[in-house]
């Protein structure tokens, strides 16, 4: 498989160069150049098989030539071993022919873990084949930190270091940081806001002369790895609930684009899918571009849903790639426009965006309610991301005959404050995580100064 980059000039890419590259040099994403598409009786002749056999079936054309067939099974069954739930990816039922998808069950408790428990496992593949090291280094406002930390900690040529504001997370973000004590894993408390080291961490990218000549990579939501692993789920929901012979849909919280667009992606290939919904919550540039064709960027709000809080959506870019048939000099001009401040589509571009999902927007308020709501009628606890979820399936739902599948993105212990202004009462940790508050941690705090990060990283690598 060849990728190619939305803006057009960058270099032609396999996968394994894709997946250490992340952003393209033109300022693009990188996606197929020709996705791999499934026919109705191939994908029906999956019904039975386990998610991690499933994996590799629906991955397997994205990464071949770079991966032995052997090597990407190793490291898929690696990947999601660590999972609670056999069956990695399990359904609940909330109402008739309503579903939730729980993908929290991986040793972070958010969706994050399907795609990052298997790229540090990539990366460590292809940079042991190349004989190379790569930094990882980012930033975390104190919810993502900890599933990029958990996928890269097994990594022998990966160092990770992760910068937080200090004192500004809560003390479960920063002990599922902080507690994972390995030889390459670093946590560094910035005395600063998450701005700032935001700032520090996009300065390192762009010199990164302190290194003395290592490299830095990223793991963000713009990885393809990422989105490639995304796609899985959509397949095993849609088999658990009749598909391929009937057609499903989708109901998914989002921020930076990267989940639904793996549903898109799936739709692509041949998944029989009706609707794909995008369920925003206040920060809704997404829900205003999709109903209105109005991308104007508005300031950030602080919701009851953080890892939804975007200003604009990084991999929204892909989709639009499409949306202009694909053609890098127009899209290429459609950024540059918006840079300058034009905030809409062409109608051919607006209506193959709304010909492809549907949106809803929920604000924090009637997050709680739906919390409440739904745990009155089925006991059910629902994180405030996945409420907006099942919020917006609802208000989206056009065909009651088709099933209705919510993405489930976290576990509600993560968020407990909606949880209790929801009034309801506050779930217990899992299992795997139950001595959290007793496990010994390990960070280093810091002054917000670039030098002393970048001495910091330099001395540790
Ligand atoms: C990251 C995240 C999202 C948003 O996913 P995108 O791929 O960025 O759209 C939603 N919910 C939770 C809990 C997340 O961690």
């Amino acid at each position: 498989m060849k990728y190619v980059s939305t803006r057009g000039t960058a270099p032609v890419l396999s996968f394994g160069d894709v997946l250490l590259a992340g952003l393209a040099s033109d300022g693009g994403l990188y996606v197929p150049e020709k996705l791999p598409s499934y026919s109705k009786e191939e994908i029906a002749s999956w019904a039975s098989l386990s998610y991690q056999e499933l994996a590799f079936k629906v991955m397997w054309p994205f990464v071949e030539g770079e991966i032995p067939a052997d090597e990407f099974t190793r490291m898929i069954d690696e990947a999601y071993a660590g999972f609670n739930h056999s069956a990695v990816a399990p359904m609940v039922q909330t109402d008739s022919n309503e579903w939730v998808l729980e993908l929290f069950r991986g040793p972070t408790l958010a969706f994050k873990d399907f795609a990052l428990q298997l790229l540090g496992r990539l990366m460590d593949y292809v940079l042991a084949k190349r004989n190379e090291k790569l930094v990882i280094l980012g930033a975390t406002s104190g919810d993502t930190g900890s599933a990029a930390i958990e996928g890269c900690r097994h990594s022998d040529h990966l160092d990770i270091f992760i910068l937080h504001p200090y004192q500004r997370v809560s003390e479960v973000q920063r002990r599922q940081m902080t507690t994972v004590i390995d030889d390459n894993v670093y946590n560094i408390a910035v005395k600063g806001n998450f701005d700032d080291c935001q700032g520090m961490v996009k300065a390192s990218f762009a010199d990164q002369s302190f290194l003395n000549g290592a490299k830095l990579g990223a793991v963000n939501s713009i990885n393809w790895a990422r989105i490639m692993a995304q796609i899985v789920y959509y397949f095993s929901s849609a088999l658990a609930v009749g598909g391929p012979h009937r057609k499903v849909s989708f109901s998914v919280p989002t921020g930076n684009f990267g989940d639904i667009f793996a549903g898109y992606l799936a739709k692509q290939m041949g998944l029989p899918i009706d609707q794909l919904i995008v369920a925003t919550n206040q920060n809704d540039i997404l829900h205003r571009t999709i109903a209105e064709n109005d991308m104007s960027r508005q300031s950030l709000n602080v919701t009851l849903s953080p890892s939804m809080d975007i200003m604009v959506s990084s991999n929204f870019e892909r989709l639009l790639f499409d949306a202009h048939g694909r053609d890098s000099d127009a899209l290429t001009d459609l950024m540059s426009r918006f840079n300058a401040g034009d905030v809409t589509l062409s109608d051919e571009a607006w209506a193959y965006v709304k010909d492809n999902f549907d949106s809803h927007k929920v604000d924090d308020a009637r997050t709680c309610e739906v919390i409440a709501e739904v745990f009155e009628s089925t006991q059910y606890l629902l994180d405030p991301h996945t409420a907006i979820g099942l919020e917006a399936a609802r208000k989206c739902w056009k065909d009651k005959s088709v099933p209705m599948i919510t993405l489930a993105t976290a576990h509600p212990v993560k968020f407990p404050e909606a949880v209790e202004k929801a009034n309801c009462e506050s779930p217990s940790l899992p299992e795997h995580m139950k001595d959290l508050f007793e496990r010994d941690e390990s960070y280093e705090v810091l002054e917000n100064e670039l030098a002393d990060i970048q001495s910091y990283v330099a001395k540790n690598i």
